[in-house]
Formats: structure tokens, C-alpha cells, sequence
């Protein structure tokens, strides 16, 4: 009898990894195929840097709550910051957009708007792309193609012991402002006659439905003169992206759980949830921030920007990755990705 093996039993890295295997690359130009935020690509001078997300309907986005504007602006987003993770310049972007008869030339319009607000932001160009119709709502890919000088590009497998662990921004915001959407839906669709109740909620919910790619991180570092060892950007949450840099660097970390940044909005609203803020932060994901490790030397260079958290260091011991809680206590980092 033929085996059926459920995806799920391997999860998202799991079947990510089981793909990776798979698949050789040959050409002599490619420099690094799966496994980072962005692929390899030596043209020359520099490296180019390319790389890909889906945004699904139902999965990625509700439309009773998201602006398409915002969508548009979003899916470009998300994907310079997969270049902003390999300290690369975003260069060009190619869409493409499945879509059903239940969306108008307006709301396409609408869309387009947004992702060409989100091209000036980052200073990309939309290139092309591909159109299909679709069945079930509405599908976004966007391709984006990067460059970076070869001698400060980023990988995620380069941390080393005694590296400082960064980030930028606040973590978890972007996951509690979509709790508060999906609440706020819920209420609606129990009662339309209620309004929403979002005062005062205005930072979380922008975090959801319009992250902004850390590119002004990226010139800053290289203002500063300084090269991170490794970095990744913070799409699933701290814990899966500190435990891929990790598992690809066969380094540990130590975390204090004091010093991860979140906003005073992100503890209201978790408050207001009854979702502990750090959980929001360790697993909650979508916060497009850049979580990045450098020498200590470094530190001096960087400790004065506002918008870097000294949140940890690297440890040689790839077995103990840690968070160091509030209570003086070290629990084992664990995340998972989609399942
Ligand atoms: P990110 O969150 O940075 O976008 P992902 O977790 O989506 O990264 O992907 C991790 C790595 O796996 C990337 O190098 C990506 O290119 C690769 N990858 C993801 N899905 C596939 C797939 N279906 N086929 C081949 N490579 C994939
Ligand atoms: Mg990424």
C-alpha cells in the first residue's frame, strides 16, 4: 500500500529542510540557494540578492479588516526586508496577483496604490509580474531582486561566540494589533451596530497591517561602520528566527527576557488580552524587525541609536539557546513555524 505522510508532521521547517535536501544547485554563480532570507546570485561586482513571499487570502489577510492599500503597501514591504536581512540594497519587484470577480478595477487600483507608495518608500521599481484569475479569493506574490557589496553581505550562519545580540524596533506589536482586528470582527459580525473599539490603538494595529522594512537600520549600520556577523529578519517571531541563526551559526544564546523592546502600546493591548506581552514578542512573528549579532568591539559604535536593543549575547554552547527571565531563572528558548 502506498504511505500517505501528512504535512503537518513535519511542520514548516521540517518540509522546508525536506525540499532543501532535494535539490542540488549547479551553476557556478549561484552562491547560496535555500535556507536564508534572500538567495545568492554573483553577477559580478556585487552579489544580487533574490527572494520571494506569498500572501494569501484567509491566511496571510482578512479583507474585512485589511485596507487593500495597506495590503499593497505590505506585500512589497515584506519582501525588501528579506534583502534589508542580507544588508542588501532592494533594487526591482515583480508581482504577481491571482484574483477573483469579487474585486473591482477600484480595489485592484486601490492595491497598486499602496505598493506604489511602499516602491517610493524603499526606492524600487516594479518591474512586472503575472495575472491570473482565481477561485478563491485573492493571491499576492511578489519576487524582489536586491544587491549587496560582496564583503557586506549577511548570512544567517555566521554568528559567533561572544557576538552582542541585536534588535531593532519593538517585538509583538504586529501580532497583538491583528488580536485586536480579529476581536474587533467578531464583535462586528455578532452586532454591526457596534463600533469598533480601537482608540488609543492606532501603533499596534499600523504594526499589523503596515510593517515597515528596517531599511533605515541597514544605512545606519553602514554609517556607523558597522557589519553585523549574521542577521535575519523577525517575520516568525524572536524564538524561530534567533533559533535560526542559531542552528545555522552552531552557536547558543543567552536572552534577557528585560531587555526585549516593546512598546507601551504592545503591553495595553496584551494586557487588554489577557496574552502575555513576551509571548507576543517570542512567537507572535510579523514584526519585520532585524534581529542581527555583532563583536562587541562594536558596541560603542551602535549603543547611542535609539532604535537597537542590546537584548543578549552568543554563547559557544549550541545546545543552550536561553531566554534569562525577569525572575533570574533560564528556561529554554522553543518556536515552531506554521504548522
Ligand atoms: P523568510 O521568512 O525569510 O521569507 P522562509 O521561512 O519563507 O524565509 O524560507 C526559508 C528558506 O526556505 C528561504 O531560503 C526560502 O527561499 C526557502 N523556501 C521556502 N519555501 C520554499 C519552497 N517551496 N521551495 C524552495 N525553497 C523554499
Ligand atoms: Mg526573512
Amino acid at each position: 500500500m502506498e504511505t500517505r505522510t501528512e504535512i503537518s508532521s513535519l511542520g514548516e521547517f521540517g518540509l522546508i529542510k525536506r525540499i532543501n535536501s532535494g535539490i542540488k544547485t549547479a551553476l557556478p554563480d549561484t552562491i547560496r540557494g535555500i535556507g536564508d532570507d534572500a538567495a545568492v546570485i554573483d553577477t559580478g561586482e556585487e552579489y544580487g540578492l533574490l527572494s520571494s513571499d506569498l500572501l494569501l487570502e484567509g491566511v496571510h489577510f482578512d479583507l474585512t479588516f485589511f485596507p487593500l492599500k495597506h495590503l499593497g503597501y505590505k506585500a512589497i514591504s515584506v519582501n525588501v526586508s528579506d534583502i534589508a536581512a542580507m544588508n542588501g540594497i532592494p533594487r526591482q519587484v515583480t508581482v504577481n496577483l491571482a484574483l477573483s470577480n469579487r474585486f473591482s478595477l477600484e480595489a485592484i487600483d486601490e492595491l497598486y496604490e499602496g505598493m506604489k507608495v511602499a516602491c517610493a518608500d524603499f526606492n524600487v521599481d516594479l518591474v512586472g509580474g503575472d495575472t491570473s484569475s482565481s477561485r478563491s479569493g485573492l493571491l499576492i506574490s511578489v519576487s524582489v531582486f536586491g544587491k549587496v557589496n560582496k564583503d557586506k553581505i549577511t548570512y544567517r550562519n555566521t554568528a559567533k561566540p561572544n557576538d552582542l545580540l541585536c534588535v531593532t524596533g519593538d517585538l509583538g506589536g504586529a501580532y497583538l494589533g491583528l488580536q485586536l482586528l480579529e476581536r474587533e470582527k467578531q464583535v462586528f459580525l455578532a452586532n454591526p451596530d457596534m463600533q469598533p473599539e480601537l482608540e488609543g490603538k492606532d501603533y499596534v494595529i499600523q504594526r499589523q497591517l503596515r510593517p515597515e522594512a528596517r531599511m533605515d537600520v541597514v544605512y545606519e549600520l553602514a554609517e556607523a561602520g558597522v557589519l553585523p556577523t549574521s542577521m535575519i529578519d523577525v517575520s516568525d517571531g524572536l524564538a524561530s528566527d534567533l533559533l535560526h541563526i542559531c542552528a545555522q551559526s552552531g552557536v547558543g544564546a543567552v536572552v534577557f527576557e528585560e531587555r526585549i523592546p516593546i512598546d507601551e502600546q504592545t503591553y495595553l493591548a496584551a494586557s487588554e488580552l489577557n496574552i502575555g506581552p513576551i509571548t507576543a514578542a517570542m512567537n507572535g512573528g510579523e514584526d519585520y524587525e532585524l534581529l542581527f549579532t555583532v563583536p562587541q568591539a562594536s558596541y560603542d559604535l551602535i549603543k547611542n541609536n535609539p532604535k537597537i536593543s542590546f537584548i543578549g549575547y552568543i554563547t559557544a554552547n549550541k545546545e543552550e539557546i536561553m531566554l534569562h527571565t525577569k525572575g533570574d531563572s533560564r528556561v529554554p528558548i522553543t518556536a515552531q513555524g506554521w504548522s
